[in-house]
């Protein structure tokens, strides 16, 4: 049912699934309805978007990584373990964000995705760090309470993707960088992209530079900058394959803000390792990364600008990779405070995420509960005073 200048096409999928609950039956119709979606100026794509019968493929659990987190978190998380195990461990539950990319056509998509339920995650948005003001931030994520996932989009040379496929959660570090037109960010764990172009469609910095140290995962960062933002703003783009331990040194007090997505134990992901073996090897790699991501945290600190601010992320729920990393960087690095996140940013997302209680905090949890599937996601936010 896809046609682009009376041919078919293969840039959109004509098929939108849902899977019902929390249930492990295959994929059920929902409904459909028409929808057209302009792919670019020259050709108009009008595509039937409908649930199709699909079996789910089924994902294997690593015993040895679910033993592993059952005695590290129920001990760290209390109660909390059991709510976000039971998501981990029911891919089918998990709920899949749609954000919206301003610099392609997006004529017709946000009505489609209203009409099948979706809602805006900031629907009134207003300026995380504004008391008083309300400025309109233009990123739009998409979200559905029911584990609904669209198709992605592929890539097509010379032509802008629309949205983007995401756990909304990852947009709380961007949101808590919070960036302002003209100011220079630095991305400095930036593959396969996600972040960087969530920061793009919250403001048009002065200059984004984007890092990865992995050569292949640098090439997969390039293909989405290049499938989201236009060519007449690339000039405002770095892209670059270096390792972020020392870009500090490289480039000390350039940039207004650093986010550091680092490296950590992709809890998610982990759950499901192929093999005992791998898993195993996971989760003695797993004692190497706080070392690894303070290093990350300390040469952002030192590429920031005296009062420049600087956020801490990843995706996973260790309070090693998470707690302990900003505790350490704070009483080893000179002139760095924490600051709070924006109690007005927390609200606004409290009805879509469960942020965890943690004692003593310095920085925010969310993790994924029934109907709140979004997270493993941990932020903390700190300025170079000096
Ligand atoms: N921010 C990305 C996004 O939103 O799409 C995800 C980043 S992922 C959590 C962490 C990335 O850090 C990985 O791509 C990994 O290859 C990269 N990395 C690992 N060690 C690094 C280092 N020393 N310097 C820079 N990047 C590194």
């Amino acid at each position: 049912m896809l046609k682009k200048n009376g041919k078919p096409t293969s840039m959109f999928s004509p098929k939108l699934c849902c899977i019902k609950g929390f249930s492990s039956s295959p994929l059920v119709a929902l409904k459909y309805f028409k929808c057209i979606l302009i792919a670019s100026s020259h050709c108009t794509v009008t595509t039937t978007l409908a649930a199709q019968c699909k079996s789910a493929p089924r994902r294997q659990v690593c015993k040895t990584v679910l033993k592993h987190f059952d005695a590290q978190y129920s001990e760290e998380l209390g109660e909390q373990w059991r709510g976000a195990r039971d998501v981990l461990l029911n891919p089918l539950s998990w709920q899949y964000g749609v954000l919206l990319n301003r610099f392609s056509d997006l004529t017709n998509l946000k009505q489609c995705l209203t009409a099948f339920g979706y809602t805006n995650l900031l629907p009134q948005t207003t300026h995380p760090e504004s008391q008083s003001h309300t400025t309109h931030i233009p990123l739009q994520c998409f979200i559905h309470r029911d584990p609904v996932r669209i198709p992605t989009q592929g890539h097509h040379p010379g032509w802008l993707k629309q949205y983007y496929l995401l756990n909304a959660a990852s947009l709380l570090p961007v949101l808590t960088l919070n960036v302002k037109e003209g100011e220079n960010v630095l991305d400095l764990c930036a593959a396969p992209g996600g972040k960087s172009l969530a920061i793009l469609q919250t403001a048009t910095p002065g200059l984004l530079h984007c890092n990865e140290l992995d050569k292949h995962r640098h090439d997969w960062l390039l293909k989405t900058l290049e499938s989201y933002f236009p060519p007449a703003l690339r000039h405002l783009l770095s892209v670059t394959h270096l390792d972020g331990r020392r870009i500090g040194s490289v480039r000390p007090g350039a940039y207004d803000k650093v986010l550091v997505d680092a490296p950590c134990s992709n809890d998610r992901s982990w759950l499901y390792t192929p093999d005992t073996h791998q898993g195993e090897m996971w989760l003695k790699e797993r004692t190497q990364l706080p070392l690894l991501q303070k290093e990350l945290l300390c040469s952002a600190l030192a590429a920031v600008r005296p009062g420049g601010v600087v956020v801490y992320s990843t995706c996973t729920m260790s309070r090693a990779e998470n707690q302990s990393v900003v505790e350490a960087v704070l009483a080893s690095y000179p002139g760095v405070e924490l600051l709070d996140l924006e109690q007005q940013l927390i609200d606004s997302l409290s009805d879509h995420f469960y942020f965890a209680h943690l004692h003593p905090s310095v920085g925010q949890l969310v993790i994924p509960l029934k109907g709140k599937t979004w997270g493993p996601m941990y932020v903390s936010r700190l300025r170079r005073i000096n």
